[in-house]
């Protein structure tokens, strides 16, 4: 499975700006269940670069120079993507080019994306975060002997580790008692578990995850538990039971799912209720989107919930970045003259990756969030 999105990757790209030149952001769809057979992919990849092609073609305000770059970029895209790219499991492709800002990027998702080719001047993280970037979690499975570890998001993980510590049930008995033969393979299944806990300890450092959810059948995962370290106990969310050594990534996924669906829906109610909190006394939360882009200009935004399919017209500031909701107009901070942008959410989405933010998408049938204006925020300060 591929996800090679990151929260800081997706923080670095929603940083680049290219001062010179425009940066091409593509995203091509390679859902399975509509692009399965590799002629139908490589079929599918020729047409979004033709529109790529089109829309540097049709775009109505770009300098001489500009176009000639983004040419090249998709040139450069092209050539990449036909040389064979590695896509196996990619169920979609995000590909940031812009030849003045040096940088040219093919990210695997793990997700099937809408096709899209955007020309601005960032490259174009929206889609990213619809994808539940962000939001890590580390599954552990265990049995009396082995264990694995892996890790993603609700959309597709990867194992990171496996371990088969092959208990000595094997070695011989002879001459020992049986309930002190007994004794000594509980003491290796002991030492087993324990051995994997201390190795959740030693990765848990340095990694910042959402949670940690245990696999395996209830015995062995209460054993586990109580064997953790504190700041591994501390993670944990969810058990779950799943054949521990035979199970494909996508089997632990689907075995797991319900354990962080419920998790993922407490999650939003419970950001959605603090943001109530932060409103009623007007404090640290913000709603509505003309409220909200004053926060994220602010750079006061700790996690930003959007509604599914949310867009809205807006205007940007050239000068210093301040965001509207008008069409147009001036300025309040410096009276230039403000950009129109089709989609100000979309801005807003990438400036607060910009700042650390979290941004969590909510389906759009949530009735409390569409109550607030489709967007809301929990403020830093
Ligand atoms: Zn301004």
């Amino acid at each position: 499975m591929a996800t090679d999105i990151t929260t800081d990757r997706l923080r670095e790209l929603a940083e680049t700006r290219s001062a010179q030149g425009k940066v091409l952001s593509v995203f091509i769809n390679l859902d399975p269940r509509e692009f399965a057979a590799p002629p139908a992919r490589a079929t599918e990849i020729s047409s979004v670069i033709d529109e790529a092609s089109r829309a540097i073609r049709d775009h109505g305000a770009l300098t001489h120079d500009e176009r000639m770059a983004l040419g090249r970029d998709v040139d450069r895209v092209r050539d990449q993507l036909r040389a064979g790219l590695d896509a196996d499991g990619a169920r979609g492709l995000a590909v940031f080019a812009s030849e003045p800002a040096g940088l040219f990027e093919i990210l695997k998702l793990p997700r099937p994306v809408a096709t899209k080719v955007a020309i601005a001047d960032h490259p174009c993280v929206e889609p990213l975060a619809q994808i539940g970037a962000g939001e890590l979690w580390w599954l552990v499975l265990v049995d009396r002997r082995r264990a694995r570890l892996l890790a993603g998001t609700i959309d597709g993980l990867v194992e990171l580790w496996r371990q088969d510590d092959e208990t000595k049930g094997q070695h011989d008995q002879g001459g020992w008692s049986q309930s002190r033969y007994q004794r000594s393979i509980e003491k290796e299944v002991e030492d087993h578990l324990r051995a994997v806990g201390a190795e959740l300890q030693r990765r848990v450092r340095s990694t910042r995850i959402a949670g940690l959810l245990i696999g395996g059948s209830k015995e062995n995962v209460a054993q586990l538990e109580s064997l953790l370290h504190a700041d591994v106990a501390r993670c944990v969310q969810g058990h779950f039971d799943v054949d521990v050594w035979n199970s494909s990534a996508d089997e632990v996924l689907a075995a797991a799912r319900p354990v962080l669906e419920g998790l993922g829906m407490r999650r939003d109610r419970e950001l959605l209720q603090k943001i109530d909190e932060g409103l009623g006394k007007g404090g640290r939360a913000a709603a509505g989107l003309a409220d909200v882009l004053t926060a994220v200009h602010e750079r006061r935004i700790d996690t930003l919930v959007v509604q599914e399919g949310f867009t809205a017209m807006g205007t940007r500031c050239p000068q210093c970045g301040w965001l509207g909701v008008s069409a147009g107009g001036q300025c309040p901070a410096d009276g230039t003259q403000t950009d129109v942008v089709d989609n100000i959410v979309e801005v807003a989405v990438g400036r607060a990756f910009g700042q650390s933010a979290h941004v969590r998408y909510l389906p759009a049938t949530d009735p409390d969030l569409e109550h607030k204006g489709s967007i809301a925020a929990l403020l830093r300060f």
